[in-house]
């Protein structure tokens, strides 16, 4: 007998068997008493030792032979005479049909090459659920036109119990025990499936810690892991038991609300956790101070599955942040449902404000005996996404009551400015622009000096502004405004009364206001054509305006009517849908080009 370990040695190399074996035995290995062959019926044997399952099935007529093995996986004597029927009886109903419709492919589905298919089995004799998997090819020689397939059956419950651990594990956040982004999913994913079914809504809160990093940075992760525990624990606090609290990562926790009621809404919860947040965290003898900022979105108002609901409240929460976090915020700003209205659109200015997302446009004002634009209205505009936009009338009381409306303001003019210089350099002729001001803008201290700054910075002609204020903002204080005002002329710059008409006292009070314009206020010029008590105010205003030398402008002038009552009583200048809607400047900018070449061509 040759010693199979001195068989083709590569010199140096260990002995082929390994080192271990050559130095036990002495370098030398027993030879074998005889030489064997595998026996045929260990097939069977080894089947029983590991309680595998053996098979043979013909698709066509459905007949089934299987070891004893077999049966007894299916819960079945192992003597058993075991039918197709008997043995698909077995397996969970949830299961069955996806088994029958495998073993009919294999039929019909000549492609189908190998079976290989999970189920569960509920085992009648010792009532247990047991996972099993079946694999199975057909047996060479077997054609097209008739298979056989042969295959086994294993029991891998234990395996697949370890994987379901392993899901729970990776599933949930290990450091506070939260359910993770895998679990959150699916839980949500059923509890939209049943607000869908039963039409209830839902809510979904987006948590974001502020300053938890330099807690972090300054303290070490150690300490920022308790924290990070004491907020999961905080947070159960705050929720009800069907609530789902989970963790997406970092300083990122999200609430799930099912059904929220008048009682226990999505606002209240987030009042709580901002509230319970905002209590000192004691940690390893330090005392910590976190804040939350929280965005909130709707089921099925803002989204109807979760990446949707997550991204807008993610969406809501970088509000909430740039608002000055520690607060919460609903997504969708101009929803006149939400509690916090106010609070959004304040945040969309702010943001607006740092990021030169506002907009203004322009409409034209007319000549009325020449037909020529004369000046231009600047007005504010809040462009929230792709062709939404706040009129002001939504947005001025917000930034007025947040003290914002300075820097609109300021904003304002100086894009004024700089449009103005850019039609300049265009080629276009210089022609005044009327920008709208504020009361409060107007009453703040050291604002005429303001508005000479703006200019100065621009560049900008003083002759090519005129300020707008409401004839309210001018007559509270009139004293001051009088002076205020002398002074804004003085330097070239004219003034136009807004909305004119209904608040005016005297003749004479009006008379020693140093303005250049009058607008009539478009509530009357409006209904000029059905109300005589709006042409009465109107051609009062027009008589002022002859006797004082201030111009005359009638706004929201939108009928051929309207324009012709009013430039028969005299009225200088004309505003209006009739003639143009507000125009983007690109749009302003085309109007004064046709409206120069079709001078030239009259010409
Ligand atoms: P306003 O200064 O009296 O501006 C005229 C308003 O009437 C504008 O509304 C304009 O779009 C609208 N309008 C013009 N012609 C017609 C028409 O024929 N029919 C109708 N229905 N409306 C017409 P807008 O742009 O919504 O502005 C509303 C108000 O907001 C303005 O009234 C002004 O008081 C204020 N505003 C606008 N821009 C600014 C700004 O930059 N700063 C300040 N402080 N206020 C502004
Ligand atoms: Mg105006
Ligand atoms: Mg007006």
């Amino acid at each position: 007998m040759r010693d199979l370990t001195n068989q083709a040695r590569v010199p140096g190399s260990p002995p082929l068997g390994g080192t271990a074996f050559a130095q036990q035995e002495g370098g030398t290995r027993p030879p074998p008493s005889h030489a064997f062959k595998l026996r045929d019926d260990i097939l069977p044997l080894a089947a029983t030792l590991a309680t595998l399952g053996l098979w043979e099935f013909e698709p066509a007529s459905g007949a089934l032979a299987g070891n004893g093995t077999l049966n007894r996986l299916h819960g079945l004597p192992a003597d058993h005479d075991a039918r197709t029927e008997d043995l698909l009886a077995r397996i969970h109903p949830e299961d069955r049909g996806r088994v029958e419709a495998a073993l009919a492919a294999l039929e019909h589905d000549h492609e189908v090459a190998r079976l290989d298919i999970e189920y569960r089995v509920l085992r009648q004799d010792d009532g247990a659920l047991r996972w099993l998997r079946a694999s199975g090819a057909p047996l060479a020689g077997s054609g097209p036109g008739f298979r056989h397939f042969v295959g086994i059956t294993l029991d891998v419950t234990d395996g697949k119990l370890a994987e379901q651990q392993l899901r729970v594990v990776w599933q949930r956040d290990p450091l506070t025990g939260l359910p993770g982004r895998g679990l959150l999913y699916e839980y949500c994913s059923h509890l939209l499936a049943m607000a869908h079914r039963t039409h209830s809504s839902g809510a979904m809160l987006f948590i974001d810690l502020d300053r938890f990093k330099p807690i972090n940075d300054t303290h070490g992760h150690g300490v920022g892991d308790l924290v990070l525990q004491q907020v999961a624990k905080r947070l159960l606090a705050c929720v009800r038991q069907e609530d789902i609290v989970g963790r997406l990562g970092g300083d990122e926790f999200v609430v799930a609300i099912p059904h929220p009621d008048d009682r226990y809404g999505p606002a209240t919860v987030a009042k709580h956790i901002i509230r319970s947040l905002g209590e000192p965290f004691h940690v390893a003898n330090l005392q910590l101070h976190l804040s939350a900022s929280i965005g909130i979105s709707l089921y099925p108002r803002h989204g109807s599955d979760l990446d949707s609901l997550l991204k807008a409240a993610d969406h809501a929460m970088y509000m909430a942040k740039q608002g000055g976090s520690n607060r919460y915020r609903f997504f969708n700003p101009i929803d006149e449902g939400s509690e916090d209205r106010d609070m959004q659109i304040e945040s969309l200015l702010r943001q607006a404000l740092d990021n030169d997302g506002l907009q203004l446009l322009y409409q034209p004002v007319i000549d009325m005996q020449t037909g020529m634009t004369v000046c231009v209205e600047a007005l504010l505009r809040l462009p929230l996404a792709v062709g939404e936009v706040l009129a002001p009338d939504a947005f001025l009381p917000v930034a007025e009551s947040s003290g914002l409306i300075n820097r609109l303001g300021d904003w304002v003019l100086s894009e004024v400015g700089r449009q103005h210089a850019h039609w300049c350099l265009a080629g276009l002729p210089g022609m005044p622009i009327c920008v709208n001001i504020a009361p409060q803008q107007f009453r703040q201290r050291g604002f005429v000096g303001h508005l000479m700054d703006s200019l100065n910075r621009s560049g900008m002609d003083p002759r090519f502004l005129q300020i707008e204020l409401k004839e309210s903002t001018v007559l509270e204080g009139v004293p001051d405004s009088v002076a205020a005002l002398r002074q804004i002329r003085q330097f070239g710059v004219q003034v136009a009364l807004d909305d004119f008409g209904s608040g005016f006292s005297s003749i004479g009070l009006l008379s020693s206001l140093p303005v250049d314009t009058l607008k009539i206020d478009q509530v009357f010029v409006q209904s000029i054509a059905q109300d005589p008590q709006s042409r009465a105010i109107a051609d009062t205003v027009l008589a002022l305006g002859r006797s004082l030398r201030l111009k005359v402008v009638g706004e929201g002038i939108e009928s051929e009517a309207v324009f012709s009552y009013l430039h028969d009583r005299g009225c200088n200048q004309a505003q209006g849908y009739y003639f143009s809607k507000p125009l983007s400047a690109g749009e302003f900018e085309q109007w004064r080009r046709q409206e120069q070449s079709h001078a030239e061509s009259v010409h």
